[in-house]
């Protein structure tokens, strides 16, 4: 069976869990490999092993540390080079888009970004790809070269593999070519103790409707362990960072659950949120477009539903 290369997504060897869901995914289209860049891979081995890693590629070199996402897609080619795999698989961060896209280009073959699912078909590795601003779903394979996935967070339930040690480790050296950019200064991102807003599972966002008071939508969200979203309208009046937008000039999530508070419902907001699995919507209007997507709809003021919704589930979890 081929080589299945995944490209694993890190903090200090703390893997995270669109890692998990790749891996998940690899190993129904060959052997997965996983390809471990930066510090820490003695933390993340265990992780790696668990969910079907069989190899490792690793790049622990400082100088790498100290370059942008270019080392990582040249890095990749040079494996693809000397491994033929069958697929290569990153995660659809902006991150791992850009490396795909490099990565692409590099190895003359075919992309396939914000896949939502991976199987193995008859022409190949089959995905299936919101496109359009995710008005249509598409199903695609990749026809020239290897064919490169970015697959979204969420698009595969993490399965542990049973026997998988991740105890082969091939150190690798990137070549001089990828040394083009360098990061002068980084700043960790103050923490808000929630998930990361692109792999969270639950995903609860305010809007305009929040009138600028996003604590009953923190509440409601922290009820659940989710993360927070925005739309535009409420991050262009200051009330929400930037980087907490979803939609289409923002972040694309697809949780289990996204839950939209007082949001319209427009196409650009859409963009980024309608492959979730389960949407909701508390909106004051009834009328309100949101309600033509949402899987549970409810009519009311979001500062009388969410408290009462936070308790309840409070209550439940007592
Ligand atoms: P509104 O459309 O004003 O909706 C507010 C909603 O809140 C209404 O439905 C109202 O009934 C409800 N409401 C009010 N008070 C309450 C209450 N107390 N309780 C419950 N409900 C209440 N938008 C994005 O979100 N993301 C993007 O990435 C994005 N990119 C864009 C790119 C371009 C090029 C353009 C032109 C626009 C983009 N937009 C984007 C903006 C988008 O078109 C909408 O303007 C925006 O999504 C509206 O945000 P909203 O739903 O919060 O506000």
């Amino acid at each position: 069976m081929a080589e299945v290369l995944v490209l694993v997504d890190h903090v200090d060897g703390k893997v995270r869990k669109t890692t998990a869901e790749l891996l998940t995914i690899a190993r129904r289209l060959g052997e997965p490999s996983a390809v471990f860049v930066g510090a820490g891979f003695d933390a993340a081995k265990e992780s790696l092993a668990r969910f079907g890693a069989e190899k490792v590629y690793r790049v622990e070199s400082p100088e790498v540390l100290e370059h942008l996402v270019v080392p990582q897609a040249e890095l990749l080619a040079q494996l693809v080079a000397s491994t033929s795999p069958a697929a290569v698989l990153v995660p659809a961060s902006p991150e791992g888009k850009e490396i795909a896209a490099r990565l692409a280009v590099k190895t003359e073959s075919g992309l396939i970004t914000d896949a939502v699912d991976v199987q193995a078909g008859d022409g190949g590795v089959a995905t299936t790809q919101s496109v359009f601003a995710g008005s249509y779903t598409v199903t695609a394979t990749v026809t020239k070269g290897t064919p490169i996935v970015a697959v979204k967070p969420n698009s595969a339930t993490p399965e542990e593999a049973a026997g998988a040690a991740a105890d082969e480790v091939v150190d690798f050296t990137p070549s001089d070519a990828a040394k083009g950019a360098r990061i002068t200064e980084s700043k960790p991102k103050q923490a808000t103790g929630r998930p990361e807003l692109t792999e969270a599972a639950i995903v609860v966002s305010g809007g305009r409707g929040t009138g600028g008071d996003f604590s009953k939508v923190e509440d409601f969200a922290d009820s659940l362990g989710a993360a927070v979203g925005a739309s535009r309208a409420a991050v262009d009046a200051g009330w929400y960072p930037h980087t907490s937008q979803v939609g289409q000039t923002g972040k694309q999530v697809s949780p289990q659950l996204y839950v939209a508070c007082g949001i319209s419902g427009a196409i650009q907001h859409r963009a980024g949120m309608q492959t979730s699995k389960t949407i909701v919507a508390v909106n004051k209007d009834n009328e309100a477009p949101i309600f033509e997507l949402v899987d549970f709809g409810v009519v009311g003021d979001l500062f009388n539903v969410l408290p009462q919704a936070t308790e309840a589930i409070k209550a439940a979890k007592d």
